[in-house]
């Protein structure tokens, strides 16, 4: 039986959403969206769950992370009562909910920790490099590049690498577990059978690979303009997914490949796979703070402040990545240095923060919400 929590409305305010008392039932939503069958209304299912403050049910559900915000329903709604903010809410609420470490509540419901967050693990990076660095060297290799190497020795910074890649995978694949346990074992109506385990895993990779879900759009046949959008924001949004994971591989597997003193020329796969990597998160970058701005569409209308924190991490983050290189290349080793402890201040927080407890985990938490739910059919079937 589900628990009522009355005051859920207020707890889901923090989150995001806008007034869900607002909500007169009517059924527009639902006749609009995409995902909504015979079986389920959706998203009116978890909108009636929200009002109720039924929050094991909303945690046992998979409905908020199939929700591709194309904002419809929001449209659509004579209340405006944005029931698409209120899935994006929801999504929010779930991370929260997942993480046992209690600290995604924490960043998502108050700016003071978020900020506090980023400064403090900033300053463990700047402390680490005051304490720790290298000579920094004035003369430059024979190519004319710095000696980025002497400085910040890519053994060192690799160790910190795979501390960091340890801590976040932990984090987030036991709040992945988490959820499993939420959706899939404490969910009496189906077991679910070793087998289906290997031959659905296709599905969890593909749309991790991909982010397939972001292409969708309900309306597409009544209005084309809505399928370009949706195409452009699936683009971009895999622009800059795959310009992140690229960069992530290649500072955590391979740093003494991709950080040398060596300058090799613009065509050499080192110096092609960064580029690569700087497009997409420019691309990205760029975009996804237009349409912020811009509020043309329902899906970039409202903005939580994480959404702006993220932006503003990656951003920092792949300026102070384009400098270093570029003061590299050309010979300015102080500036090279300077920049180098900037671009780490601003990566480490970016990645510890936004990847286990924040904005960036939906990349994992949506893939593997297609996976359970197709066992879970599979299973039933
Ligand atoms: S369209 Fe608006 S008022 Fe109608 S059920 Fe959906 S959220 Fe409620
Ligand atoms: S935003 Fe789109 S996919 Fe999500 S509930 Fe609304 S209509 Fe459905």
């Amino acid at each position: 039986m589900s628990i009522l929590n009355p005051d859920f409305s207020v707890t889901l305010k923090k989150f995001g959403a806008f007034d869900t008392s607002m909500c007169y039932n009517c059924g527009n939503c639902t006749a609009i969206c995409s995902l909504s069958d015979t079986d389920n209304s959706f998203p009116r299912n978890m909108i009636r769950a929200s009002v109720l403050g039924l929050e094991d049910k909303i945690q046992r559900s998979l409905d908020p992370w199939n929700c591709y915000y194309c904002g419809e329903c929001s449209s659509t709604c004579p209340r405006e009562a944005n029931p698409g903010e209120l899935m994006m809410s929801l999504r929010r609420y779930l991370t929260a909910a997942y993480d046992w470490t209690g600290l995604s509540k924490k960043f998502y419901t108050s700016k003071i920790w978020e900020l506090v967050a980023i400064v403090l693990l900033a300053t463990v990076v700047l402390v680490l490099f005051l304490l720790y660095h290298g000579p920094m060297e004035t003369t430059l290799t024979e190519q004319g590049g710095v000696k980025l190497n002497t400085f910040a020795p890519w053994k060192t910074i690799e160790i910190g690498d795979w501390i960091m890649a340890g801590f976040l995978s932990f984090f987030l694949l036991s709040n992945v577990f988490n959820m499993y346990r939420k959706v899939i074992l404490k969910d009496k109506s189906v077991k679910v059978p070793l087998k289906l385990y290997f031959t659905e895993l296709w599905k969890l990779i593909f749309h991790f690979a991909t982010q397939w879900q972001f292409k969708k759009c309900s309306t597409e046949e009544e209005n084309p303009d809505n399928k370009k959008k949706s195409v452009t924001y699936w683009i971009m949004h895999w622009l800059l997914m795959s310009g992140y994971v690229t960069l992530f591989v290649l500072i955590v597997g391979f740093l003494e490949w991709f950080q040398t003193d060596e300058i090799h020329n613009w065509w050499h796969p080192q110096r092609l796979l960064g580029y690569y990597a700087t497009f997409g998160l420019t691309a990205g970058i760029i975009y996804f703070t237009a349409i912020r701005l811009k509020k043309n569409n329902e899906k970039s209308k409202f903005s939580h402040y994480t959404d702006w924190t993220f932006l503003i991490l990656l951003f920092l983050t792949t300026i102070s990545g384009i400098l270093v290189h570029i003061f590299r290349i050309n010979g300015m080793p102080n500036p090279t240095y300077y920049m180098y402890v900037f671009h780490l201040m601003v990566l480490f927080p970016m990645l510890m923060i936004e990847v286990p407890f924040s904005k960036w985990s939906h990349l994992a938490y949506r893939p593997f919400s297609i996976y359970f739910n197709s066992l879970k059919n599979a299973a039933k079937k």
